[in-house]
């Protein structure tokens, strides 16, 4: 079991979640608008797979975002999803919608 994160480290990652969620949404505005994006700037976690679109790719990163969203605050946040292990905060602060652990990513 992790420790209690504090309502302050609380409110922290959801601003970052609520920031990141603003910047992939108007990115994803933009690509769809047929604007050219640079995705890089983003630093979206997953590669690309093959034949994936920017969309895509934005929209699986805008659902991992929101999904870290909804498990923030409940007993599953900051627990890999697969194994159960703590995921550092260290990682979390880097990062708060890292799911996996880093053994199982
Ligand atoms: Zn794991």
């Amino acid at each position: 079991m992790i420790a209690e994160p504090s309502p302050e480290q609380i409110a922290r990652w959801r601003q970052q979640l609520a920031f990141k969620g603003q910047g992939l949404y108007a990115a994803l505005s933009d690509v769809l608008a047929g604007k050219n994006v640079t995705l890089t700037t983003l630093k979206l976690p997953h590669e690309q797979k093959p034949g994936e679109r920017p969309e895509e790719r934005l929209r699986r990163f805008l659902d991992q975002v929101s999904r870290a969203q909804k498990r923030l605050g409940t007993p599953a946040w900051g627990l890999c999803p697969r194994c159960q292990a703590p995921v550092p905060e260290v990682v979390l602060d880097e990062a708060p919608w890292t799911e996996t652990c880093s053994a199982c990513q």
